[in-house]
């Protein structure tokens, strides 16, 4: 069967390639996403039979904060067009990325479950991306109802890992992290209070999960993270720890906004299909990253 994995210079996509060699990788190099006759063009080239959907217009608070209407556009434009040609090239299966970040700001009960997706509107601060995310599932469940398709999406919480991206503007919390830890003297500044809930999962853990599904032939929407929440501060006290930079003081920058206070999910339908699925721990993938990231930094 031959998959197609846009998003395949990103975080995920990397990770993927590292369990998944034999499928085809795009960036927005060899593709434009955002252009519906470059989509045209790349699906009538490689005709997948599945298709992975990570390609995004992802960033960090300020970002979102700074750029709406680019999120907003080229998110559903990417989506848009890409369930356009998978209808038309037909496509078996398509499995697309959400986040936890476009669930409601604030509802009643914690961990979210699936259906309380659209029980609220997304957090102020990344509002445009939440929305566009939550199209595509509209739009993917709209192509299950109308035309019986095998296509699905996976909810997965915050990421980091080796492949993330770790410069200042457009780093995610735990890989900003483990760069102020490995270049840290003393101290570090935080944004915020440290005091917001999270769950952080590794981006390894994400690619097994998305290659089960294709081995096992799952069909179906699943919020995907640890149960583990934290919060900030405890992630950068685990942090710390994890680098063996105990003594390192963390401050935080009460001006710089916290984003959602928490967005915890539920993962138990995604568990209950998964056969003894073990999630890496925050200590354990920290550590891995930052070995990573401490012996690339100097190239
Ligand atoms: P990433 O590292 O920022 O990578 C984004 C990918 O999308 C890159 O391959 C990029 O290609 C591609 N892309 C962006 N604009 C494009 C365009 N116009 N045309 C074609 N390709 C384009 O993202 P990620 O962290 O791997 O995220 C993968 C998916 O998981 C996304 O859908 C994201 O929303 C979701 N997600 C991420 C997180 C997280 O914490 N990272 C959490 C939850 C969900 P270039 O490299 O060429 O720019």
């Amino acid at each position: 069967m031959k998959v197609l994995v846009t998003g395949g210079s990103g975080l995920v996509g990397k990770h993927l390639k590292d369990i998944l060699p034999e499928a085809i990788y795009i960036s927005s190099k060899d593709f434009d996403l955002t252009n519906i006759d470059r989509v045209h063009a790349m699906m009538d080239f490689f005709r997948p039979k599945v298709v992975i959907h990570l390609a995004a217009r992802v960033g960090g608070i300020l970002d979102n904060i700074e750029h709406p209407v680019d999120y907003l556009e080229e998110n559903i434009m990417m989506n848009t067009n890409i369930l356009k040609k998978c209808h038309e090239f037909n496509v078996d299966r398509v499995i697309s990325i959400l986040s936890t970040c476009i669930y409601p700001d604030v509802v009643e009960t914690y961990p979210m479950k699936e259906e309380d997706l659209f029980n609220g509107p997304p957090t102020p601060t990344n509002f445009s991306y939440g929305f566009a995310k939550r199209c595509m599932a509209t739009h993917i469940d709209s192509y299950v109802k109308q035309y019986n398709k095998k296509w699905s999406y996976l909810i997965p919480c915050n990421l980091y890992g080796e492949y993330d991206k770790y410069e200042e503007h457009n780093s995610h919390f735990v890989s900003a992290l483990i760069r102020k830890i490995y270049e840290a003297n003393n101290e570090i500044e935080l944004w915020g209070t440290g005091k917001p809930l999270r769950q952080f999962m590794y981006g390894g853990d994400l690619a097994r999960i998305i290659k089960y599904m294709i081995d096992n032939d799952i069909v179906d929407n699943f919020n995907v993270a640890p149960k583990e929440v934290y919060s900030i501060d405890e992630i950068a006290n685990i942090g710390k720890k994890a680098c063996e930079k105990d003594k390192i003081v963390v401050n935080y920058d009460n001006t710089k906004p916290d984003g959602q206070f928490r967005k915890d999910v539920d993962s138990s339908k995604l568990l209950s299909v998964l056969e003894d699925f073990k999630f890496t721990t925050l200590e354990e993938g920290i550590k891995k990253t930052y070995d990573t990231f401490s012996k690339e930094y100097h190239r």
